[in-house]
Order: structure tokens, then sequence, then C-alpha cells
């Protein structure tokens, strides 16, 4: 007798298909997971433009946080020297490069 009994196939055949199922559920929750942090993480750009103390948006020009009066950095302006274009050190009177009077 070299029949193979059915239930033994059918019962083979849930372990494999319960294995794939699992498998696929898995998929779709990491999906799921990936997609809801991608939503939650705040863009770059609100951060950038905002109080570095409590994140709130601030308009331009503004010393300090409209929110919690926080001192708010000026943006550094671009430092490079309007002769050679080279990267100049803050604060800096003349260019390390050509001698450019800095204007500050
Ligand atoms: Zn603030
Ligand atoms: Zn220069």
């Amino acid at each position: 007798m070299n029949e193979i009994s059915p239930t033994i196939v059918l019962s083979g055949l849930i372990v494999v298909l319960i294995c794939v199922a699992g498998y696929f559920i898995k998929i779709r929750r990491r999906r799921q997971r990936i997609a809801a942090g991608a939503y939650d993480r705040p863009t770059m750009t609100a951060v950038a433009s905002g109080c570095p103390v409590c994140g709130a948006p601030q308009s331009p020009g503004m010393h300090f946080c409209e929110q919690c009066g926080a001192r708010l950095e000026p943006p550094v302006a671009p430092s490079s020297c309007p002769g050679c274009g080279n990267r100049v050190t803050p604060g800096e009177r003349f260019c390390e490069q050509c001698g450019t009077a800095l204007s500050r």
C-alpha cells in the first residue's frame, strides 16, 4: 500500500497555506508601518524656518520667537569673498585668498 492518505495531503496543504498567508500578512504590516511612519515624520522645511526651541514657525526678520521668546539666531550670511568667491570665516575683515576687504 503506497497510497498516500488524503488527510495527510490535506494537512500538509493547510500548513503550506498558513505559512504563505503569514508571510504575506507580515509584508503587508511592514508596508503599513512604513507608510504610517512617512506620514508622521515632520518635513524638514518646517523645522528649518521655525524656532529652534519650540519649533513654532517664524516670520523672517524676527529676532525673538513669537511663541516662547527664545532668541533666534539670524541665518549666517553666505560668507564668501565678493572678489574671488573663496569661503570666508565670519568676522574676518579681509579675504585670506585675495585680500579683498569684506563689508561687515
Ligand atoms: Zn519658540
Ligand atoms: Zn577673495
